[in-house]
């Protein structure tokens, strides 16, 4: 038939093609955002309340093992393998320095349930820190921080 070829029969393939790009431009778009949903922490799980940070309650020992020799061997547990053990996280590290940073750090922090989050203290709890602080000037070699004070 002649008369087919003067009618635009294209048209609905056109439209079909803009309606089938929009439609790939909106899953494209719902994907995305499915990823990040996914890839955001809060919606794995249960969320987990983490306590903010709180200071050691105890002394950190650095200096128990030091100038003893020791025998060590592959096959003994990582807590008698040379260095610093972490019996939170049971890992070794290997000197006092990186210890520090270990038990100061994120993964160790989150091991013992904490968030890096710092409650903010008050005003009255600062003058007591620093009071107490005054008092035990001088008796111990160790700060809070754990670093070595002259
Ligand atoms: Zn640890």
């Amino acid at each position: 038939m002649i008369r087919a070829s003067n009618v635009d029969n294209t048209f609905r393939r056109k439209w079909n093609r803009e309606e089938y790009l929009e439609k790939a431009r909106e899953r494209d778009e719902r994907e995305l955002l499915e990823e990040e949903e996914r890839y955001k922490p809060k919606s794995r799980g249960p969320i987990v309340q983490r306590k903010p940070l709180k200071h050691r309650d105890h002394e950190v020992d650095l200096t128990s093992r030091l100038g003893k020799t020791q025998v060590v061997t592959q096959l003994a547990p990582l807590s008698q393998q040379a260095g610093y053990f972490c019996s939170v996280c049971e890992c070794v590290v290997k000197d006092s320095a990186n210890y520090l940073d270990h038990i100061n750090g994120k993964k160790h922090q989150r091991a013992l349930g904490m968030s890096m989050r710092v409650e903010r203290a008050t005003l009255q709890q600062v003058q007591d820190r620093l009071e107490s602080s005054k008092r035990k000037k001088g008796t111990e070699g160790f700060t809070e921080q754990g670093q070595i004070s002259v």
